[in-house]
């Protein structure tokens, strides 16, 4: 078993940090729109859903003046800065918003947003969608509220491909939600294909960049550990996949973790070699709160596993901007 602080000598913990790992463009966009918000207009922001899925981050917002609900219908009559989450929002939200005559700011991230377009270029072209996703995940909810009832519909899994009637097997396209698993989504997509040789879709799928580098490099780290740790929130669908990822690739000591004190010392005794990650919503304060717990009761060294280089930026919303460069 592991030793605690101060019972004699500590047992060695080679510690593999995946790289990349924690927040991606779009998270630090969404949150900088609130914290810009904050400073150019003063509390109270209302944020509608949690800016990002992260237990964390939303408390430190809050604690700065932010303040999240789930519907605009929570927000009294205010001039305050209504901040949409990075997950995208239905149409009917935006609509909403401009009746009440609230201030809006759209933090959706520019890949789901993108995927919104995609979506509406179908439509336009008489094509049923599919979207494949998970149901309820907000991010789901704004892409199938981008188009009438009925356009869009949704596709969980292989089996649900095979069970799927289209109005017109000839015209149909798909899309996917950014933060899916890339070796499931590939198996859906392909069962479309299969069924439907004509289906339109993107090049590759919608899984975004920061999905499937921090799905890649824990593909490589996972059989390489006794144990993974992936640091983020429960609700945070990119850090439930890669603890997914983890366990199909050879690990069958992997738990998801929000913040060091919910560590489950029973799962991490004996260990030798261990791999930690985060989820793109995860900031690197908790992944060095982990490390910290673990050194507690190991003699750690740690050593990056990077297989990918991450440069993304995307700027703030225009109207954030545009202050900015006032100022
Ligand atoms: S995980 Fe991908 S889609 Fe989601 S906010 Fe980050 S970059 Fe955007």
């Amino acid at each position: 078993m592991s030793q605690p602080a101060g019972s004699g000598r500590k047992p060695p913990l080679k510690v593999l940090l995946c790289s990349p790992r924690g927040f991606c463009a779009g998270v630090v966009r969404a949150i900088d729109s609130v914290e810009r918000a904050l400073d150019r207009y003063g509390a109270p922001v209302y944020v509608r859903h949690e800016i990002v899925h992260n237990r964390y981050v939303v408390e430190s917002l809050k604690a700065k003046g932010a303040i999240f609900v789930e519907e605009l219908d929570e927000i009294p009559e205010t001039d305050a800065p209504v901040i949409f989450s990075a997950h995208g929002v239905p149409k009917s939200i935006p609509e909403e918003a401009k009746k009440r005559n609230f201030f809006a700011l759209d933090a959706t991230c520019p890949l789901v947003t993108k995927v919104h377009r995609e979506a509406e270029i179908h439509h336009k072209r008489g094509r049923q969608i599919v979207l494949i996703g998970h149901a309820g995940h907000p991010e789901v909810i704004g892409t199938i509220g981008q188009l009438p009832s009925g356009a869009i519909t949704l596709v969980q899994s292989v089996d649900e491909v095979a069970a799927f009637m289209p109005r017109d097997p000839g015209n149909l396209a798909y899309v996917t939600q950014t933060t899916l698993s890339v070796d499931d989504t590939a198996d859906i997509v392909a069962a479309l294909k299969a069924r439907f040789p004509q289906i339109h879709g993107p090049h590759k799928e919608d899984i975004c960049y920061a999905t499937t580098n921090r799905q890649e490099v824990v593909k490589k780290v996972a059989p390489m550990v006794e144990a993974m740790v992936v640091v983020g929130s429960p609700n945070s669908s990119n850090t439930q996949r890669l603890k997914e990822v983890a366990e199909r690739a050879g690990c069958a000591r992997a738990a998801l973790v929000q913040r060091a004190e919910d560590i489950d010392w029973s799962l991490f005794g004996s260990l030798t070699s261990l791999g930690i990650t985060a989820g793109a919503s995860a900031p690197e304060i908790l992944v060095e709160e982990v490390i910290g717990a673990f050194a507690e009761r190991y003699a750690v060294s740690v050593e990056t596993v990077t297989t990918a280089e991450e440069s993304m930026f995307f700027p703030l919303p225009r109207v954030l901007r545009e202050t900015e460069a006032a100022e």
